[in-house]
């Protein structure tokens, strides 16, 4: 999300993509929210059952299945798949296609059907717990609204839809079914998933937007979309908000990840930064946690998704 608003800011407020950005970032921040109140939620619900929540599920299941779910609950009685769907408006869960239909104030818009995924991951699911030889585990799965003035206009049929004050009824029902695995298959499997479980491999946004590099406003940018000037080593003047860029060198190395690639060169970092001091933008590199590929002539940088560029 971060990622997307500094994406803004560094391109010309002309440019062709500014407004599709600008909407994936409304559906997101909208999303984003409906999860944490989710996640909230699920924290305050009593277990006394052994149990695991995955938010933000990304399991790579076997080579050819990989499932993507806004969260899953294990427990030593049932596996519950999540999805998650903020959405204003009104909604037409069709089956016929698999299709959901948000309609505001008479404008609509199609989206993939969360029914048909929570359908495809209980697949998936269901054949990798067959290949983990152990007792049969139930799969539920729901489709949960966290906005309550939704209107649902055409209900899913396959999968129950609740509000999101519902949930924690729903799972205390469920923690009520007989444990299926003993503790040490609930270990085993929950360490399964926690090794399956990887972030979800990024693309930059350039890529994911077909924004050629070019287009892109090099240079240290403050969070008001104005250009830096540099008045001293490792310090940038905002000309519009009269004062320093907080971290302006660690900011830009992170859009460059965010928005660019994956890599950086020493020569590439410090075009980006449009600063002459390669001795500067050396040793920044070389003191992040970015991971140095080759030797110190054509040294890159490769991004470690897992933690921030950055010690604190
Ligand atoms: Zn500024």
């Amino acid at each position: 999300m971060k990622a997307l608003e500094r994406l803004l800011q560094r391109l010309p407020l002309s440019h062709l993509k500014i407004i599709d950005i600008r909407t994936q970032l409304e559906t997101i921040s909208a999303g984003f929210n409906g999860e944490t109140r989710v996640d909230q939620i699920m924290q305050e619900i009593q277990f006394d059952i052994p149990f695991f929540y995955f938010p933000n599920f990304e399991c790579e299941l076997s080579p050819t299945r990989f499932s993507q779910l806004d969260s899953v609950l294990l427990t030593n009685r049932y596996l519950l798949l999540i999805e998650i769907k903020n959405m204003r408006g009104e909604l037409h869960f069709n089956e016929q296609p698999y299709q959901l239909i948000q309609d505001i104030e008479g404008k609509k818009g199609a989206y993939h059907c969360p029914q048909m995924q929570l359908l495809r991951a209980a697949d998936t699911v269901e054949h990798w717990l067959n290949c983990m030889e152990l007792p049969k585990l139930p799969i539920y799965k729901i489709i949960v609204m966290p906005n309550s003035r939704t209107i649902i206009k055409t209900a899913p049929t396959k999968v129950p839809l609740i509000m999101s004050k519902q949930v924690a009824l729903y799972i205390q029902k469920l923690n009520k079914l007989p444990a299926v695995i003993n503790e040490n298959q609930f270990l085993e499997l929950s360490d399964a998933i926690i090794t399956g479980n990887k972030p979800f491999k990024q693309k930059s946004l350039c890529e994911k937007y077909h924004i050629p590099k070019e287009h892109i406003k090099n240079g240290v940018i403050c969070h008001c979309g104005a250009s830096g000037i540099r008045i001293s080593e490792r310090t940038w003047h905002c000309p519009t908000c009269k004062c320093a860029i907080p971290n302006a060198i660690e900011q830009t190395i992170q859009d460059w990840f965010w928005i660019c690639g994956e890599v950086v060169t020493i020569k590439e970092f410090m075009d980006f930064l449009q600063c002459n001091s390669r001795n500067l933008v050396a040793r920044t590199l070389n003191n992040s946690n970015l991971i140095a590929l080759g030797n110190t002539k054509s040294r890159r940088f490769l991004y470690n998704h897992r933690v921030p560029i950055f010690n604190k």
